[in-house]
């Protein structure tokens, strides 16, 4: 079974969806939005 929850690339652990982070994008000044994501070990990751 697979499902949409991705995966912690350092520690295998699923993730848990921490809501959107708006951020300015260095190349052109645009905002972006994107997906904040932690895991069991603390481990943050932007999608
Ligand atoms: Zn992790």
């Amino acid at each position: 079974m697979t499902d949409d929850t991705p995966l912690c690339l350092a520690c295998s652990q699923d993730l848990e969806f921490n809501g959107m982070l708006r951020s300015k994008r260095e190349d052109d000044g645009r905002q972006t939005c994107r997906s904040l994501w932690s895991g069991a070990e603390r481990h943050l990751w932007m999608a």
